[in-house]
């Protein structure tokens, strides 16, 4: 039997994939999506990505009442197998992006594949302290953007000496009472610029050289949080409602090392105003090339346009 050769295969499930696939499969392209599974070394990296764990997504447009991030990600997935998109809830294991078909390999079937699309998304890192996971949504996040509406005229703590804590606590300042930014050290990492946004606003305190090790609530969720000066190693509680950890973020790329061009965090490189990677055929889209921006929309975005890229490549290659 002649082996069958996928013309687009998708690597990931968040809005870029999935709105890659529908991109793909309305094109006649019928794309195999591999969405995932549960990874033994990330029990954060889940099928539908980062969205699967956040409540009310209020920001993605065409929800006027909100929706929860685990429902809409299974609307696009639905949208997708609607026209036709094949759909595996498994991993990736292997890839081999050297040579044409592509090879991809998942935990239980492989495929070839004319085109590859990288939707593999980047995973919020978390402090991993007590009482982290139990207020996840009620009270813990890591991102303000999608959640610091919820925490209106509020006290919150802002985790992180970087550029997004910076830029996460100057934006929950509009719309909270207090910011508290618990930094591990004397020093911020944060860009000049930044730094002294946050040191001339009002709202935000900073707690130096001290770390959160546990965080507190009860039924209704957060309450507050222990705080341990790592110099002295004197611990005090402090009220908060909202907790948001702004430590980095880690793209899903170990797959594509030494293959595909990354920056230096690991972010996959495409090219200016376009989603392709160094190799032809190629193609990435969602978290996993954009560190900035990070929202459900703008993935999706993207995602549409790896669909694009990849159709017009398969076109000029007389393969579409
Ligand atoms: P960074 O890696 O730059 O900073 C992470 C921060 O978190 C550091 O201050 C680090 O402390 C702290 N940290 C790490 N692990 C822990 C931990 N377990 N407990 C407590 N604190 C911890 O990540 P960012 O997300 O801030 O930035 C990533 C990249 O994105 C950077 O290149 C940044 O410049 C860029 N960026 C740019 C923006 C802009 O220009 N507008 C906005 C946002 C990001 P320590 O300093 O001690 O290592």
């Amino acid at each position: 039997m002649a082996e069958r050769i996928n013309k687009v295969t998708i690597i990931g499930s968040g809005p870029a994939g999935y709105t890659a696939a529908i991109y793909a499969a309305r094109a006649n392209l019928a794309p195999v999506v591999f969405a995932g599974g549960p990874a033994e070394d990330d029990p954060q990296r889940v099928p539908g990505g980062q969205l699967m764990i956040t409540n009310d997504v209020e920001n993605y447009p065409g929800f006027p009442e909100s929706i929860t991030g685990p429902e809409l990600m299974e609307r696009f997935k639905k949208q997708a197998e609607r026209f036709g998109a094949e759909i595996y809830m498994e991993n990736v294991v292997n890839v081999d992006l050297k040579r044409r078909p592509f090879y991809v390999q998942g935990e239980s079937r492989e495929c070839r594949s004319e085109t590859v699309i990288i939707a593999t998304g980047a995973s919020a890192q978390w402090l991993n302290v007590k009482g982290e996971d139990q207020y996840k949504n009620r009270g813990v996040s890591a991102c303000a953007t999608c959640d610091g509406f919820f925490f209106k005229n509020q006290d919150v703590l802002v985790v992180g000496g970087g550029d997004t804590a910076m830029e996460e606590a100057t934006f929950l300042t509009k719309l909270v009472r207090q910011v508290v930014l618990v930094h591990r050290r004397d020093k911020l990492r944060a860009s000049k610029i930044m730094q002294e946004r946050a040191f001339k606003n009002p709202k935000i305190q900073f707690i130096w050289d001290s770390v959160v090790e546990e965080v507190v609530g009860d039924q209704n969720g957060m309450t507050g949080a222990l705080i341990k000066n790592v110099k002295s190693g004197a611990v005090h509680h402090l009220p908060a409602t909202g907790l948001f950890v702004a430590i980095g973020h880690r793209p899903n790329t170990q797959l594509f090392e030494g293959v595909l061009k990354m920056n230096a965090i690991g972010y996959l490189e495409t090219l200016p105003d376009s989603t392709k990677t160094n190799i032809p055929g190629v193609f990435a889209c969602g978290d996993v090339q954009d560190h900035y921006y990070r929202q459900a929309v703008t993935a999706a975005g993207t995602g549409c346009m790896a669909a694009m890229d990849a159709e017009r490549w398969l076109t000029e290659q007389g393969k579409g």
